[in-house]
């Protein structure tokens, strides 16, 4: 596949906003407060706004929440704002219609509007499922007509993790899967001329975001649609890690022209995700597109890390700071026809004295090389930081491409109202305790309506289920249920112990 984006998408209005064709990428980020409390919620969406967050996404998980948009939107408004907000609704196709009439945009899952996630397989013959997707279209019909009314606009927001049983039965656990799911509700919107869409394809696991978003790109092309695109990889988790897994996501297609509008999901607090968003959007969005690296390594090995180009005698360096997409494009074709290469270096200097701009341009640098199976070593230098924190940085990269596992993986959300227990502090706990477990996979989800379906492929979950309730997950199995919230982190350890995963630190 090779996508090369030369077609601008249509624009979309978000209340004041508009999203596609050349409006500039636009950021956006969630409010963690229970959206049932009027006042937490207008001061949080009143702070990020100041802080330059545009548009904002208010989890609503029922009814009830919906209808309170009423009173949010007013108390914003008699506080002398305008801020468009996105309603984020799960399950509920009730409250969709409900916050259409208040809100300038309902975010819907394709994955639980009108269908189910049990992990279950279910065969369909292929009237069985055109009679499956009847039934969604008939379901799906008040909310279009309530959003044309309102003229309220809506992304179709697929999650890897979240696809519907009836999705991977069909199309499989794939990017095709999640294409597919995001195709078949934009037939629905687009059979009837209903055009304030805008879709998402999110995956906690960077390259299925990325290779998704590509397809997608490709399939929407056939169909003659250009409906603007929403970025984000979800529950990248905090820290550098967290901004290096969005950065590898959001920047790479980014870089190739995909995307309109993005979210960087971190599992801290909201206002720190703007920036690292507004670096994203004005250092590679809306600039010349570059085709997608298409040309992929025969034989990948796994890349060792230096932090002196010296230290690589006799390999082939190339520079990826400073040598065009053009000449990287060669210099890859030439790799590939040699029949026997010596080693690459992939190799950048850079400047940035800010530590997040300088990880996140680095990752968006080495991302696709690697991603692609390219590169026997890589040397990132910037005199401004010492080499632990570059080789911390360089094992990120690896880590989040997936050539090089290093470190303990987090999967976690960045919170949002529906959490109700402290999951910056408890993240922190279980990172400081689980960080040594190699290559393990540790998902820390704030709710239980979300979390299980988004942290699928953890090793073991850690996932909210009420007020300090916590529930204890091994791989997709529900192992403890309902501990207090203050035994819920040593009760992760036993069991990751009696599992035999645990080694002492
Ligand atoms: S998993 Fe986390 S971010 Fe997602 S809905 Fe639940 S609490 Fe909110």
């Amino acid at each position: 596949m090779n996508v090369i984006l030369n077609k601008r998408t249509k624009e979309v209005h978000i209340g004041s906003l508009s999203v596609g064709n050349e409006s500039p990428i636009l950021i956006q980020s969630m409010t963690m407060a229970d959206s049932l409390d009027v006042n937490k919620t207008v001061e949080e969406c009143i702070h990020l706004f100041e802080k330059g967050c545009p548009l904002i996404r208010l989890a609503i998980p029922s009814v009830k929440a919906a209808k309170n948009l009423k009173n949010i939107k007013l108390e914003i408004e008699k506080r002398g704002y305008d801020i468009p907000l996105v309603a984020d609704i799960h399950f509920t196709p009730e409250a969709a219609e409900i916050a259409s009439k208040f809100v300038e945009k309902v975010r819907i899952n394709p994955g639980n509007f009108a269908d189910r996630k049990r992990f279950e397989s279910i065969e369909y013959t292929a009237e069985e499922y055109d009679l499956e997707l009847k039934r969604i279209e008939k379901d799906i019909q008040p909310f279009i007509d309530s959003c044309r009314q309102n003229q309220t606009s809506v992304r179709i927001g697929v999650n890897h993790g979240s696809l519907s049983d009836r999705i991977t039965s069909y199309y499989g656990d794939t990017p095709k899967g999640m294409v597919e799911s995001a195709l078949e509700y934009l037939a629905f919107f687009n059979n009837q001329n209903f055009e304030n869409v805008v879709v998402s394809l999110k995956s906690s696991n960077p390259q299925i975001m990325i290779e998704a978003n590509r397809l997608f790109v490709v399939e929407q092309e056939k169909r003659g649609w250009n409906f603007p695109l929403h970025l984000g990889v979800t529950e990248a988790g905090d820290g550098e890690d967290g901004r290096i897994k969005s950065a590898l996501g959001i920047g790479t297609l980014l870089k190739e022209g995909i995307g309109d509008t993005i979210r960087v999901s971190l599992t801290e607090n909201p206002e720190n995700e703007i920036p690292v968003a507004q670096f994203l959007a004005e250092e590679f969005g809306r600039k010349k597109a570059f085709p997608e690296l298409n040309i992929y390594a025969k034989n990948p090995t796994i890349p060792e890390v230096f932090t002196h180009p010296e230290q690589c005698n006799g390999w082939t360096v190339f520079d990826l700071a400073k040598q065009s997409p053009e000449e990287l494009h060669q210099f890859l074709l030439k790799q590939q026809e040699k029949e026997q290469a010596s080693p690459v270096l992939f190799h950048g200097n850079y400047s940035e004295k800010d530590l997040d701009k300088f990880l996140i341009r680095a990752t968006v640098d080495f991302g696709s090389v690697l991603l692609n199976g390219w590169g026997n070593g890589m040397c990132i230098q910037n005199e401004n930081f010492g080499s632990e924190v570059i080789v911390n940085i360089a094992n990120g990269i690896l880590q989040a491409t997936r050539r090089k596992i290093s470190k303990t993986e987090y999967i976690s959300c960045p919170s949002c109202g529906r959490t109700r227990f402290d999951l910056q502090k408890t993240t922190a706990q279980i990172k400081e305790k689980t960080n040594h477990l190699v290559g393990l996979k540790i998902g820390i989800m704030g709710c239980i309506v979300n979390g299980p379906g988004e942290m699928a492929d953890a090793d073991y979950g850690y996932v909210g289920s009420g007020i300090g309730r916590i529930t204890l997950y091994k791989k997709k199995e529900i192992i403890q249920k309902n501990i207090p919230e203050e035994d819920a982190v040593n009760a992760l350890i036993r069991l990751i112990r009696e599992n035999g995963d645990w080694v002492d630190p």
